[in-house]
């Protein structure tokens, strides 16, 4: 894989300046006991699958403490942004709430294509689907739901890792950035190990916050919404289709979000995705742009 790629995608360039939160997925790929996924062989496994998909399903909403975060709609929203572009029918789910303001945002940008907003008991086109989850919360060994920080989340939680299991999609891709989400148990042995928590969660399950379902492929990324981006980026590389994602754009989307109360998930301030500030998020991008 390009190394430019690897290092950006776990933030490597950047790593003096950023929080410890975003650096999990940074710590949990340079100690990996199994061989890194990387992002060019997921672009094109998704390319390789894409004619046999009649829509793609995107689930994405983790609850904080107080209320949904900024980092996963982020990335929905503009990796639907880019199928529709190519004519590629898109849904987003999510639990009631956040569906509604992603609802309202979708307006607000008036994008040239929309996604569909699906409500959970609608979605029944899981098996010509391709789903991916993009920080979604991914059940332990228990099946418990964990934050970061150790507890159990205390809101409640779509079915989706179930309906994943009964309906199988053409292919499902998770992207995260901790080792709580959904789909990213291909690296549990790692997070167990490295990342707070992993293995002894504060909730008394005792299974941990480390997700133990495994997606076909997974991305472990700065923050979620920069995975899913950063995606999209290499997917329009390789069909060499005309595609940028400038930080205005991300800047804009998180106004909205913060708009409808959904806040930095490690903060809970506004402006920022998981304690990454607003310049750095600006280098980041701006970094990304140039090698795209
Ligand atoms: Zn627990």
């Amino acid at each position: 894989m390009n190394k430019n790629l690897t290092d950006i995608i776990l933030g490597t360039p950047f790593l003096d300046d950023l929080p410890e939160s975003a650096r999990r997925a940074y710590n949990i790929i340079s100690n990996s006991s199994v061989p890194t996924q990387n992002l060019e062989e997921i672009a094109t496994y998704i390319w390789n699958r894409i004619n046999k998909v009649k829509i793609i399903s995107i689930f994405t909403g983790f609850y904080c403490k107080s209320g949904f975060e900024t980092d996963g709609p982020v990335g929905a929203l503009i990796l639907a942004e880019f199928f529709l572009k190519n004519k590629i029918p898109v849904q987003i789910c999510c639990e009631k709430e956040l569906l509604k303001i992603m609802k309202s945002i979708i307006i607000e940008l008036s994008l040239s294509n929309s996604p569909l907003i699906t409500p959970f008991e609608n979605i029944n086109n899981l098996k010509d689907s391709m789903v991916f989850t993009i920080e979604r919360p991914g059940e332990n060994i228990k099946k418990i739901c964990h934050t970061m920080d150790g507890f159990k989340i205390s809101h409640s939680i779509l079915p989706i890792e179930s309906e994943i299991n009964k309906n199988l999609p053409i292919a499902w891709i998770a992207i995260g950035d901790g080792g709580n989400e959904l789909g990213t148990g291909y690296y549990r042995k790692t997070i167990e190990k490295l990342i707070p928590y992993g293995k002894n969660c504060n909730c008394g399950c005792e299974g941990g916050i480390t997700a133990y379902k495994e997606a076909n492929r997974c991305i472990l990324s700065v923050t979620s919404n920069f995975g899913a981006i950063l995606l999209s980026l290499e997917l329009a590389k390789q069909k060499k289709i005309k595609w940028s994602v400038p930080a205005d754009k991300v800047t804009q989307i998180i106004r909205h979000l913060n708009k409808h109360g959904i806040k930095d998930g490690v903060t809970g301030k506004k402006g920022t995705v998981d304690g990454i500030s607003i310049d750095l998020r600006k280098k980041m991008y701006d970094l990304v742009n140039s090698l795209f």
